[in-house]
C-alpha cells in the first residue's frame, strides 16, 4: 500500500454532513492529522437548497442567500405575514456551501480530496479500509454519510418528496420579506400535500410542490401541482422557469444505519438519523452534530452521536398521523399554526421547547387523533405494517 493512501481521518461523502465536518477540521488544531474526503460527485451543481430557521448567527452567515422575517401559512384559514421574531427563516444554496468549504479545504496541505464511487467501507481490527473502483484507502477513523438502503418497509417511514421551480415573472407580486412556509389549500389527493414559496425579489421566487407519502411521485405530478398553483393561487399565466430542484428526504424514526457494529466507522448526517423525522429538516441538526464530533476529536474519544430524547415520542406520533390519517395532517398543521405562535412551533420543532410549551402545543391539537396515534406507536409499539 502506498503511504499516500494511509490517513488519520477519512470522510466518505462530501455532502452537507461530510463538508460540515471537514470545514471544522480546517483549523490549526487538526493540522497534524492527514485527512481525506471522498465523493463520487464533484460538487459543482446547485443540487439542493437548505432552508432553516435560526435565532442566532450561524457559521455560514456569509453564504446565506436569502433571509425572511415573516411567514404565511395557509391551511383551514389564511395566516399572512406573521412575524417569526426572534427567529429568521434563511436559505443557503447547495453550490455556495460546497464552493465555500471546498475553497477552504484547497488551502489546507493536510487535507486531500478524491473522487470515486465508494464500494466498501469496512473495519478490520484497528483500521478502516475504503475501496473505490480504482483505489483502496486506509484510515484510523472514518466518518460516513453514504446511505446504502432506507428502511422503506417500516410502518413509520415516509418520503418527503418534492419538485421546485425557480420562476421569474414580469410583474412585482412577491413580498420579499415573507416566505410561504406551507400552503395546504391545494387538493390533498389522500396524501399530505403542500406548496411553499420562497421569494428572492418582487419578481422571482422558488415554488416547491411537496408530498409526504410512501411512494415517490413521477415528475408529471409535481409539474401539475406547480402549474396549478401558479395559475390559481399566484394568478400567473406567464412565467419563466429559470431553475428546477427535485429531491426526496426520508422521514422515519427507524434507524437508517442498522447493520454496523464498527466502532471506527462513524455514521453522520442522514445515515446517523440526523434528519428530523417529523419535518425532514436537517441542516441545523447536521451543524450541531459536526460540533459534537469536533469536541470528541479534541478529546480523542470519538463515538457515534446518539439522539435519545422525548422528541422521538412526538416524532413517532406525528409520523403515524401523516401515514395513517393522511389528509388529517393538513388539519393538524393548520390547528398548530392557528392556535400557537410560529416561534413557539419552531422552538418545538428545533427540540428546544420546555415541557410546558409542549403541553401547550399538544393541548391545541385534535385530541383523539393524537391520543390514538400516541398510544399506537409509543405505548403498544405498533410500528410494523
Ligand atoms: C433536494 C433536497 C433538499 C433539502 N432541503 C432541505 C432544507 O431545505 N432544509 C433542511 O434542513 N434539510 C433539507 N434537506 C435534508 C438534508 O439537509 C439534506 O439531505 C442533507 O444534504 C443531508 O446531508 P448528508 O451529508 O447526510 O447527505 P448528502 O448531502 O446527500 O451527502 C451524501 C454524499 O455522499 C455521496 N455519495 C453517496 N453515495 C456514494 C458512493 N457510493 N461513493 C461516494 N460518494 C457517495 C453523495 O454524492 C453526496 O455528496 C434536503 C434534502 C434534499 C435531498
Amino acid at each position: 500500500m502506498s503511504p499516500n493512501l494511509r490517513y488519520d481521518i477519512i470522510i466518505c461523502g462530501m455532502g452537507c454532513a461530510g463538508l460540515s465536518l471537514a470545514d471544522r477540521l480546517c483549523s490549526d488544531e487538526f493540522s497534524n492529522k492527514k485527512i481525506l474526503l471522498i465523493d463520487k460527485e464533484t460538487k459543482t451543481k446547485n443540487d439542493r437548497t437548505w432552508s432553516f430557521w435560526t435565532d442566532s448567527k450561524t457559521r455560514y452567515d456569509q453564504i446565506v442567500y436569502k433571509r425572511w422575517n415573516h411567514i404565511n401559512f395557509y391551511g383551514n384559514s389564511d395566516l399572512e405575514r406573521q412575524s417569526i421574531h426572534p427567529y429568521q427563516y434563511q436559505m443557503i444554496r447547495g453550490i455556495d456551501f460546497y464552493s465555500h468549504i471546498l475553497q477552504k479545504i484547497s488551502a489546507q496541505d493536510n487535507i486531500d480530496v478524491a473522487y470515486g464511487d465508494i464500494q466498501i467501507i469496512e473495519q478490520k481490527e484497528n483500521l478502516c479500509y475504503i475501496k473505490t473502483e480504482a483505489h483502496e484507502y486506509v484510515s484510523s477513523i472514518v466518518f460516513s454519510s453514504i446511505v446504502r438502503e432506507y428502511p422503506e418497509q417500516d410502518h413509520l417511514f415516509v418520503w418527503q418528496h418534492f419538485k421546485g421551480w425557480r420562476i421569474k415573472i414580469d410583474k412585482d407580486i412577491f413580498d420579499r420579506d415573507t416566505a410561504t412556509f406551507m400552503d395546504f389549500r391545494i387538493e390533498q389527493k389522500e396524501e399530505t400535500r403542500f406548496i411553499y414559496v420562497l421569494p428572492f425579489s418582487k419578481d422571482e421566487a422558488l415554488i416547491e410542490a411537496t408530498i409526504f407519502s410512501k411512494k415517490i411521485s413521477t415528475q408529471h405530478v409535481y409539474d401539475e401541482m406547480l402549474k396549478d398553483y401558479c395559475q390559481n393561487y399566484l394568478c400567473l399565466d406567464k412565467y419563466d422557469i429559470v431553475e428546477e430542484e427535485v429531491g426526496a428526504i426520508p422521514m422515519t424514526t427507524t434507524p437508517i444505519n442498522r447493520a454496523t457494529s464498527s466502532n471506527l466507522i462513524i455514521p453522520v448526517g442522514t445515515l446517523n438519523d440526523t434528519v428530523k423525522p417529523s419535518s425532514g429538516y436537517a441542516f441545523i441538526r447536521i451543524q450541531e452534530e459536526a460540533d459534537l464530533i469536533i469536541d470528541q476529536l479534541r478529546n480523542d474519544q470519538v463515538k457515534k452521536i446518539s439522539k435519545k430524547s422525548k422528541y422521538i415520542w412526538y416524532d413517532r406520533t406525528l409520523l403515524d398521523v401523516i401515514i395513517s390519517q393522511r389528509e388529517e395532517a393538513k388539519n393538524i398543521f393548520s390547528i398548530m399554526f392557528e392556535r400557537n405562535k410560529a416561534p413557539d412551533i419552531f422552538n418545538f420543532l428545533n427540540e428546544k421547547s420546555s415541557l410546558r410549551q409542549e403541553i401547550g402545543i399538544f393541548w391545541t391539537l385534535p385530541f383523539l387523533s393524537f391520543l390514538k396515534a400516541f398510544l399506537k406507536v409509543n405505548v403498544f409499539g405498533l410500528t410494523k405494517k
